[in-house]
């Protein structure tokens, strides 16, 4: 079933998640620039708009990994951290100098699952979020890889994200990667699976097909898309998944084109992000 999708035009607040294999070479493990030029490209265009926006983007670790000269991906805690620590630094050098090309300010803001839970430093992210975009800087998000340990991570960026969008009460939420949407089983497998237009309400149904459909690369599958799709949608927020093949894609979704699947919004009065956090939910 597809819905009217004309009031995505309106939104203020967009936060945009890119997954690592939308902006890597999967075959060396290099960055893809040219994705990430077009992807900078967007996201100006949207701030020159007059919309708020928030990246959040991953990459960290796939980019120290390359740059500290491993062959294969970190096996141990600390090496993925210390890739990470590298990585972080030459992401954020690539999207600083691109976003200075379209006059763009960036700041980068890392987080940890301890940020969102502790009241004070909470309230004091959401101060500088708001601070920032105010300001009309464009802040890149990562969750604090180097730091982050078992118990204080959120472990996945499309989880991140949805807690981003919630804490600076963002409207709109685009899940860019290798998927072009919900299907109510996995495409690649199964060639009766059906495509999800339009989720109105996240039932169990539509839990179950994020079992079924994964995402064949990156930390976040199907399933956590949809545990973020539930965060950001009972936050107030509708969220699109849409694939970042073609980054045309984030306009289109801005111009109300049918792309993507759509959760719609359904502001949850018992919403509290704390509850999110701690593993359980309010109904
Ligand atoms: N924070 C990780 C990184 O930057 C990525 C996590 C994810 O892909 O969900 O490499």
């Amino acid at each position: 079933m597809s819905s009217d999708r004309t009031y995505l035009k309106d939104k203020k607040r967009i936060v945009i998640k890119i997954g690592s294999s939308s902006i890597m070479h999967a075959q060396t493990g290099r960055m893809n620039l040219e994705q990430i030029e077009k992807l900078v490209r967007a996201v100006s265009d949207i701030a020159n708009s007059g919309k708020e926006v928030i990246l959040v983007s991953s990459g960290a670790i796939p980019v120290g990994t390359h740059a500290a000269g491993l062959k294969d991906r970190p096996s141990t805690k600390a090496q993925k951290q210390a890739c990470a620590a590298i990585g972080q630094a030459h992401l954020m050098m690539v999207y600083q100098k691109l976003f200075a090309e379209y006059q763009h300010t960036v700041a980068q803001i890392l987080m940890t699952k301890y940020t969102m839970i502790e009241d004070r430093s909470r309230r004091n992210a959401r101060s500088t979020f708001n601070e920032l975009l105010s300001m009309g800087v464009i802040p890149i998000v990562n969750e604090n890889d180097t730091v982050a340990t078992d118990e204080i991570e959120f472990g996945d960026n499309d989880t991140l994200s949805a807690i981003v969008t919630a804490l600076v009460g963002g409207d709109l939420l685009i899940l860019l990667s290798d998927v072009d949407g919900l299907y109510s089983d996995n495409p690649r497998e199964n060639p009766e699976a059906r495509y999800i237009d339009t989720v109105d309400v996240i039932t169990d149904e539509i839990i179950a097909m994020g079992k079924g459909a994964g995402s064949k690369v990156g930390t976040g599958g199907m399933s956590t898309k949809i545990a973020a799709a539930r965060i950001a949608t009972d936050s107030g927020a509708d969220m699109v998944i849409a694939a970042s093949e073609d980054l045309s894609v984030i306009s289109r979704i801005l111009k109300a084109d049918h792309v993507g699947t759509l959760f719609k919004a359904h502001k949850n009065r018992n919403f509290h992000l704390i509850d999110y956090l701690s593993g359980g939910c309010s109904e």
